[in-house]
């Protein structure tokens, strides 16, 4: 049964006049999979629906924040709320107060944390701080892992530019490059030798600690302590961009299922409960360098908008009630499984992996532990393979290099009839 977009295709016609690419952010266009991209009308619990009302399962959640799916009662009300206060003041609210607690004290990193309006403002002025820190210029940064699109480190990142083949963007100066030193994920040694070639100079090394920009690739076992245990040696900052797996993977984050503390932690995404938000946070002897303590500049005039705090402390205090990650990981883990059985029952090559409810499949024979591995995957195989499911009422990421994220509405219905959708489309590739 062929799906009917038309209204999604003359929609696009219509976004393409006055929008670069018809979108606003590179991946929504399916470019690197082919189609014409949806255009979406709403989406509830774990559907959404586009505007040829067509339905579909969805395991995009919006890129990653909508860890309770869409359009969840408590997160609407909260929003409703607060609006019907006023939508900002550049002045405090106590709302900004509430949700930094809540971050204080589930996140071990993180003593004072400051409030931004996207995970890219978040990486770009935690590691400025870094530098204010330190007195050190230079930082290293982890091949495939994604932090925003600030120019220094755009360099060898995941995601949309990893989607596009284009590591590095035009537009970036060298000489803003220059200070950036890549490194494989899943290699501390190379972190070593990156620090030891480069004496007193490095401020900071920064990475996601489960990589979910190049799809999803775990640490290996030791990986984060071993690279804890080398910046502490040498006075090097370390900064997990916790963007995706921050009250996601625990309700601590990756640094919590994973018991390494980093001297800083980027937050965005789940924290903002579908809201533009950001925050990165650390110890507080780093953390009072920024203005108005210390001589770090950095300010936003929507920062701590109380729309967004408001659906932030909404989201989290439904995932500080018990048992909602053990809810996570039976879904998370039955999907996992039944789409490692569909994948061999076709005798489809193909690599999975997962932590907690961020999952890939790459089709490859390799075991993918780091970008280069990661990128061995048949991009066209997988293209096919996003076609069939989308066909079937199943919306994943038009990519490869994402991650797939389960959300708590999703219902075990949902997951086995996306397994029994990824079985046929895998049995036709
Ligand atoms: C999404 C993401 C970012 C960027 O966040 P934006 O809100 O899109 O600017 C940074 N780091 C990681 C790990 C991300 O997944």
């Amino acid at each position: 049964m062929q799906k009917n977009y038309t209204k999604s295709i003359s929609a696009f016609e219509e976004s393409q006049k006055y929008i670069p690419g018809g979108v606003n952010s590179p991946v929504r266009a399916f470019r690197t999979v082919g189609g014409n991209p949806l255009f979406i009308k709403r989406g509830k619990g774990s559907k959404i629906y586009d505007i040829d009302d067509n339905e579909y399962i969805d395991y995009v959640c919006s890129w990653g924040p909508l860890i309770l799916g869409h359009a969840h009662p408590k997160v609407v009300a909260a929003i409703q709320n607060a609006a019907e206060y006023g939508t900002s003041y550049g002045a405090p609210t106590e709302l900004e107060t509430e949700l930094a607690e809540i971050i204080v004290n589930a996140v071990p990193s993180i003593d004072l944390v400051r409030m931004v309006s996207s995970g890219t403002e978040a990486a770009m002025s935690a590691i400025r701080l870094a530098r204010g820190y330190t007195q050190r210029d230079k930082i290293i940064k982890v091949e495939g892992c994604y932090h925003g699109h600030a120019d220094c480190l755009l360099v060898k990142a995941g995601s949309g530019a990893a989607t596009f083949g284009v590591p590095d963007s035009a537009g970036v100066p060298a000489d803003f490059a220059q200070h950036t030193i890549t490194v494989p994920f899943n290699d501390a040694e190379a972190v070593r030798i990156a620090i030891q070639q480069n004496p007193e100079q490095v401020a900071c090394v920064i990475l996601e600690p489960i990589a979910g920009n190049m799809g999803v690739v775990p640490p290996t076992d030791g990986y984060l302590a071993e690279i804890r245990e080398i910046t502490a040696q040498k006075g090097v900052v370390l900064i997990f961009d916790e963007v995706i797996t921050g009250f996601r993977v625990a309700f601590g984050g990756a640094q919590e299922l994973y018991d390494v503390i980093p001297d800083m932690t980027c937050l965005g995404k789940i924290i903002g409960g579908g809201m533009p938000v950001g925050a990165y946070g650390g110890k507080r002897e780093i953390m009072e360098c920024i203005a108005p303590l210390g001589p770090v500049y950095q300010a936003g005039t929507l920062s701590g908008n109380p729309l967004a705090m408001s659906a932030g402390i909404a989201t989290l205090k439904i995932l500080s009630e018990p048992v909602v990650y053990e809810k996570l990981e039976n879904r998370s883990s039955a999907l996992a499984e039944g789409l490692l059985e569909a994948t061999k029952a076709a005798g489809v090559d193909a690599y999975h992996t997962r932590v907690g409810s961020m999952l890939s499949i790459f089709f490859t024979s390799e075991q993918v532990v780091d970008y280069t591995t990661a990128k061995t995957s048949d991009t066209d195989r997988f293209a096919a393979y996003f076609r069939g499911l989308l066909e079937r009422g199943i919306y994943i990421a038009p990519s490869q290099f994402e991650s797939g994220f389960v959300s708590l509405a999703h219902s075990d219905d949902d997951i086995q009839t996306t397994i029994r959708a990824a079985s046929e489309v895998l049995q036709s590739l």
